[in-house]
């Protein structure tokens, strides 16, 4: 089931899971055929982001992307014995889909026009918002308090540019690699606050080792339309992955994934996105 807290051994798991790379790619699309039928499927998603994309100890992998994830392949031919999960790192996604090293990828990844200059998007299946993580004892409570202060984010995501852009252009800004070293940072107080989707926070919040030591703000920062990556120019599996994410949505498995994975955390998720949707 996907209840399943994480706890202290798992979370040293799933950071010792960052120092992994992601699939190594060779030139040849081998990412996986659409039309099925007895071979494996490559998906990007996260390793380290509990109730989204987590690869947990024994090597299973949860969270609402997967979910999403695996109804989409099963949608698209594939059970779930031949999915091939790969991590993909918030600053990786766009390269790992142009090289073809996965089919598509289901990754907290908003969809932004500056993307959709590199890759196609199906969806949005989930609409979230950027955060911040701060200790329970904090005195941050609005975007402009962060001027002087450090704050954590991840290379390569709209949260760390939305930061630099717009929220508080005169904190001093980490970029690290994945959420969970921004995390670790936050606990051993190298840094004030951790910026990124409420999505994602929350489920960090809710781990056993972090109960009690930290609050989420409360900001709705931005609105992250989260997309499923696909190769520019792939339309033929956008179309059929927005079919999937449609009758997910129809057939209540869409609710089931959220209850499973967002209800431990007592993340309160916006309701299913309209196909097409993007909200600004
Ligand atoms: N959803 C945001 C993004 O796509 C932040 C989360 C992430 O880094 O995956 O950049």
């Amino acid at each position: 089931m996907k209840l399943r807290k994480v706890t202290a051994a798992s979370a040293a798991v799933f950071a010792l899971a960052l120092t992994a790379t992601a699939c190594g790619g060779d030139d040849s699309d081998n990412s996986g055929s659409s039309s099925g039928g007895g071979d494996k499927i490559k998906i990007g998603i996260k390793y380290d982001q509990p109730g989204l994309g987590l690869k947990e100890p024994g090597g299973t992998f949860a969270g609402f992307d997967v979910d999403v994830a695996t109804y989409v392949a099963k949608e698209l031919g594939y059970e779930p014995n031949q999915i091939e999960w790969v991590e993909t790192k918030s600053a990786d996604r766009e390269n790992a889909l142009e090289r073809g090293d996965v089919k598509f990828i289901a990754a907290t990844y908003s969809i932004t026009d500056e993307r959709k200059e590199k890759v196609d998007f199906a969806g949005p299946y989930l609409l979230a918002h950027q955060d911040l993580l701060v200790k329970k004892d904090a005195d941050i409570t609005k975007a402009t308090d962060l001027n002087d202060k450090k704050l954590c984010s991840v290379v390569g995501s709209t949260s760390a540019q939305n930061v630099k852009k717009d929220f508080a252009p005169d904190a001093q800004l980490t970029e690290r690699g994945g959420y969970s070293e921004c995390l670790s940072a936050l606990q051993s107080g190298a840094v004030d606050a951790l910026t990124t989707d409420d999505s994602i926070l929350a489920g960090y919040a809710a781990q056993d080792q972090y109960k009690g030591k930290f609050k989420l703000a409360g900001l709705k920062l931005s609105n992250e339309n989260y997309g499923i990556g696909v190769k520019k120019g792939d339309t033929e599996t956008v179309n059929k992955i927005n079919d999937a994410l449609e009758k997910m949505v129809s057939d209540k498995s869409w609710d089931k994934a959220v209850e499973a994975n967002f209800g431990p955390a007592e993340y309160k998720n916006e309701p299913a996105p309209q196909i097409g949707n993007i909200v600004k």
